[in-house]
């Protein structure tokens, strides 16, 4: 009877997280207010710089990103003019599971559940109301001049995201930070994964352009210029940018 009764309360448990975690999903692309987004700095590497880059910043330096978001909005017709709200979370003394290597399906499963309940275990956001959340781990790029692969998920609306903590670079973290972003609200990639080439036509940004090459913009999902049928530079800010067609669809500014 009490075991019954166990597993009954279990069960609506279980239904109630599901359930809230599916209205959270879709109301993060009902668009009807701004997308709240949490962001937890994190020094990556413990260097003195990264320290010090933290120290320094404040939610303003996402507002290229908010910026860009709302221009990109205007251009499909979105009726709000600020779509992404930035809140800056205390800073992060934890470091995220690392994504696992040989990208076998389980062992990403496994790792995401566990990403889930780290993020859970070290939200540091005391704010009451959050949609997205985006862990930014800050890099010294003397120390990593290239960054592992950063990761936006739709489930949990959770990223982990691999930045330079150097202000030569915010321009180029303002791209990344974008992607990943978008990854959290349904986008998907839009390059081939082995060339890194952005594929035609949804990952271009003019995909009738005559003559198609080269491209004078990327779009943001392929996060590179095309400027030949086998060469494609990376964007360097966001300002060479755009949100495509395909990615408008994908999170839900084009029913
Ligand atoms: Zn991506």
């Amino acid at each position: 009877m009490w075991k019954a009764l166990r597993i009954t309360t279990l069960l609506f448990v279980l239904l109630g997280v599901a359930l809230s975690a599916w209205r959270n999903e879709r109301n993060a692309t009902d668009w009807i207010g701004p997308l709240v987004v949490a962001v937890y700095p994190i020094n990556a590497d413990g260097s003195e710089l990264a320290e010090r880059y933290l120290q320094a910043l404040a939610v303003e330096r996402f507002e290229p990103v908010s910026a860009f978001i709302a221009a990109q909005g205007m251009r499909w017709q979105l009726p709000r003019t600020v779509p992404v709200d930035f809140r800056l979370a205390p800073r992060v003394n934890a470091l995220p599971p690392p994504l696992p290597r040989d990208g076998n399906v389980l062992s990403v499963i496994n790792w995401s559940l566990r990403l889930r309940w780290w993020a859970w275990r070290h939200d540091t956001y005391a704010g009451h109301w959050k949609q997205v959340r985006l862990f930014l781990l800050y890099h010294d790029p003397a120390r990593s001049p290239q960054l592992a692969h950063s990761t936006g998920l739709q489930k949990g609306l959770l990223g982990v995201v691999n930045l330079f903590a150097s202000p030569d670079m915010n321009a180029q973290n303002n791209v990344v930070l974008a992607h990943e972003l978008l990854h959290t609200v349904g986008a998907t990639d839009k390059y081939d994964p082995s060339s890194g080439q952005p594929l035609h036509p949804d990952g271009y940004a003019e995909p009738a352009r005559e003559p198609r090459y080269p491209q004078r913009y990327a779009e943001i999902m392929a996060g590179r210029v095309p400027v030949g049928p086998d060469e494609a530079e990376q964007a360097a800010s966001l300002q060479q940018t755009v949100i495509g067609a395909k990615t408008a669809r994908e999170i839900g500014w084009l029913r």
